[in-house]
């Protein structure tokens, strides 16, 4: 994890430190690097989550020769939007270029007084779960805490939510988009402190939930550092299926990965608490009645709510999404056994809904970008020309 030791030796004017995405411990370690009170934390930490100010010379509470400083050895750099889709439900969705030019993805559901923003937090992902589109992207790097909180920024941004009495444009958070979070620990972590920080966005420890695969012996760290909502991508009754579609479960497989979430539940305080279980319905695989019957006997005693979520097919993906027969059948037999079970409502249909899907688009776009870049280059037709030809 980044220390407020280690701050000070990357704020040389060639690699400046970006405050976005600093916690409330590592921005004070910086402010007092820098000989300033701690309070010039809190100060900086309000100019930047809640007003969404990233120019010091805003920041009119601070004198002169700080803000200077700032400049010289600071920055406030959320990643940029490369693509943008509004779907007729209120879903907006986000490919958002981070440092080096990946994209990754974020999204944002509205829901009566509720806004759920999913948050990526690799490019791309390593685990190579079978049914997402992510996965066959492959692994590229870790987000850093800055591009992770980068995206509730930006969301925020795109709304124009700063100013006061418009309501709050994020709500909610899940860590459910591009990758494996506790892959990233010490990123995610950081920026999941700032999700929760009054000085940033405070949101409770309920409404930021983090979902993951089952990267056990990271989850079994996690309580030391983070009281947040958890959910388990499990996704399969039992390990024969679940090792065909999630690869991690031959490392972890289920028995020790639902131990693990128990544990994270019962050392929180707070005893309310119950694990999501994320359960992706693919037809023929996952979803028959007696799959059903079986996560029942799986999930009995165990502290939980199922969510099961329709397949979003995607080109080449290899699975199918099942009948709506299929998915009452199933909700049914665990609604019977006394689940508290929820169907996710697909959202979005008219823009690119599968996670990874819009990444991949923009990708598809750019590489044909420079197809055409080559092909006319090769022709002796200008750049410029050939902007205008793609356009
Ligand atoms: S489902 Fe999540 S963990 Fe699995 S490949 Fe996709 S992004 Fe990675």
């Amino acid at each position: 994890m980044t220390t407020p030791e280690t701050l000070i030796a990357s704020s040389d004017p060639a690699s400046k430190v970006n405050l976005l995405g600093l916690s409330r411990a590592q921005m004070e370690g910086f402010f007092s690097q820098l000989g300033e009170k701690r309070f010039r934390a809190e100060q900086v930490m309000k100019w930047i989550h809640h007003h969404g100010v990233r120019d010091f010379e805003q920041m009119t509470n601070l004198g002169r020769s700080l803000r200077e400083r700032l400049e010289q050895v600071a920055t406030i750099a959320p990643p940029e939007i490369a693509d943008q889709q509004d779907s007729a439900d209120g879903t907006r969705k986000w490919a958002i270029r981070v440092a080096g030019g990946a994209l990754v993805e974020a999204v944002l559901i509205p829901e009566g007084d509720r806004a759920t923003l999913c948050v990526s937090s690799q490019v791309g992902c390593s685990l190579d779960c079978k049914f997402c589109s992510t996965g066959k992207q492959g692994f590229q790097r870790d987000l850093t805490s800055a591009e992770i909180i980068g995206q509730v920024w930006l969301a925020i941004d795109s709304y124009d939510g700063w100013q006061s009495g418009k309501g709050r444009v994020v709500t909610n958070v899940v860590m459910m988009g591009m990758g494996e979070p506790l892959l990233n620990f010490d990123n995610v972590v950081a920026a999941m402190d700032l999700m929760t920080d009054d000085l940033a966005y405070g949101l409770s420890k309920r409404k930021v939930t983090l979902s993951t695969s089952g990267v056990v012996p990271a989850l079994d760290q996690l309580a030391e550092f983070s009281d947040v909502s958890l959910a388990v991508s499990l996704h399969a009754p039992n390990d024969a299926v679940r090792d065909q579609i999630v690869p991690i479960n031959r490392r972890y497989p289920i028995a020790d990965l639902l131990a693990s979430a128990r544990r994270y539940i019962d050392a929180q305080p707070d005893k309310k608490r119950v694990v999501t279980i994320e359960y992706t319905l693919l037809a023929g695989v996952n979803d028959q009645p007696e799959h059903a019957r079986e996560l029942c006997e799986l999930l009995e005693d165990y502290p939980c709510k199922i969510n099961l979520i329709p397949f979003n097919d995607f080109p080449n993906s290899g699975f199918k999404r099942p009948s709506g027969n299929a998915v009452s059948r199933f909700w049914q037999v665990l609604v019977d056994a006394g689940f508290i079970v929820t169907v996710r409502t697909t959202r979005g249909d008219d823009i690119d809904a599968a996670c990874g899907q819009l990444v991949g688009d923009v990708v598809d776009r750019t590489r044909r970008a420079a197809r055409y870049r080559e092909r006319y280059a090769a022709s002796g037709v200008s750049a410029a020309n050939m902007e205008e030809l793609h356009h």
